[in-house]
């Protein structure tokens, strides 16, 4: 039978005191004022909660002559005082899994990262020595930070389980498969422990503190080793049953073409992937000799994006056929629920963004929505860095939505 649950005062309070707490945080800086114009609370209600706040050292008030913008446009009167996380306030323990890098770090509830350490590697030997690694980049961060952790996030490459935090059997990942990583890391540290499909904690980071702040639905779209998607859905993350939504990586873009590894036929990291364009590049280099791709024995990614914003022929080529095959598995994506805005980041600071024009472009002319509404494509806030903000940002969305608490 589906439950319902009703609200009794102490939930509608406990509510109110994280949206105020969100407010505080995702807007850097805002004052009591702000927070009962944007929440419709009265200024009272606001006044306590940031009392409270302020009294359990999670918020503190900062003044205006330290603030480098005031918003009071040069009129004198009185200033308002701004509200500002605690220099003290509890942390969060982010991580995140690559196939070839862990990146650890410490933040806040605000997004910021405070403490990181990375690990390079080319092999691992089992799960046993992914832990080990995870394990002495958190005891090095939290030797360095006096602040409580509240929790550890783990934003990992896919397929996983993440309602049973289990990492399936992502393929390329040295034999490592069906390892309960929450349950091992929980059982060392003591902390509250959870795991989040990567482009899905990419997508919350910039639902909670980036370009995606105001917009309800939309697609983070991340380019990486492989292609990730993750949903904004109603101005929440969509995981699914297990965790496993946006899975774009393994949906067929051709249903007669080679055996993917998931079991399914023509996926889409088949066809898209830099081993392919790289593939491309050595091809038609001998038409394109001018091109400063064509005497790169071993091209990377930035290389073929970075030459693509330059303008060079053959890049622009290899680029479109790489957009094509993302663009096909997009429409499939963005027709079945009807959204239209993409956010696209990648592991490159390159200005141009020329992969957003071009998928722009293709969806233009073939999305169901544009034939009435315009296709909005965007740069990630975080370029691609947003799965490492979004393992912060999966911990700061359980508490204020109250499905982790603040206090132990
Ligand atoms: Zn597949």
């Amino acid at each position: 039978m589906q439950k319902s649950s009703g609200s009794n005062n102490q939930d509608v309070k406990q509510k109110n005191r994280m949206l105020v707490l969100k407010l505080i945080t995702v807007n850097k800086g805002v004052s009591r004022v702000d927070i009962a114009k944007m929440t419709g609370l009265s200024k009272m209600t606001v006044g306590n909660i940031v009392t409270e706040l302020i009294e359990q050292g999670i918020v503190t008030e900062k003044n205006l002559s330290d603030n480098p913008f005031p918003q009071n446009n040069g009129n004198y009167g009185r200033k308002p005082i701004m509200l500002t996380l605690s220099p003290d306030s509890p942390c969060i323990c982010g991580m995140l899994i690559k196939r070839e890098l862990c990146q650890i770090v410490i933040g806040d509830l605000s997004g910021t990262i405070l403490e990181q350490i990375n690990y390079e590697f080319s092999s691992l030997e089992n799960g046993d020595a992914l832990i080990d690694m995870l394990m002495q980049g958190f005891q090095t961060l939290t030797a360095r930070i006096e602040r409580p952790i509240l929790a550890i996030s783990i934003a990992s490459l896919g397929p996983l389980n993440s309602s049973d935090g289990i990492i399936l059997n992502p393929p390329y990942f040295y034999g490592i498969e069906n390892f309960p990583i929450t349950s091992i890391i929980h059982k060392i540290t003591g902390l509250p422990t959870f795991l989040v499909n990567d482009a899905n904690a990419g997508a919350l980071a910039e639902k909670l503190y980036g370009i995606g702040k105001d917009i309800p639905n939309f697609t983070y779209l991340h380019i990486m080793n492989g292609i990730g998607s993750g949903l904004v859905l109603k101005d929440s993350l969509y995981e699914g049953d297990t965790g496993q939504s946006g899975e774009i990586g393994h949906t067929s873009i051709n249903f007669a073409g080679p055996q993917c590894a998931c079991g399914n036929k023509g996926c889409l990291d088949l066809y898209a992937n830099v081993d392919n364009m790289r593939q491309k590049v050595f091809e038609l280099s001998p038409f394109y000799p001018a091109s400063p791709l064509a005497s790169v024995s071993h091209p990377t990614w930035y290389d073929i994006v970075d030459c693509a914003n330059r303008k060079d022929a053959l890049a622009i080529i290899v680029i479109e056929e790489f957009c094509s095959y993302v663009s096909y598995a997009l429409i499939n994506t963005l027709n079945l629920l009807n959204i239209a805005t993409l956010i696209v980041g990648y592991d490159s600071s390159l200005n141009g963004f020329i992969i957003e024009d071009i998928i722009k472009n293709k969806l233009s002319r073939t999305l169901l929505s544009a034939n009435y509404d315009d296709i909005t494509v965007i740069h990630s806030k975080f370029n691609g860095n947003a799965p490492l903000i979004g393992s912060i940002a999966f911990i700061a969305d359980k508490i204020f939505s109250l499905s982790l608490s603040l206090f132990k």
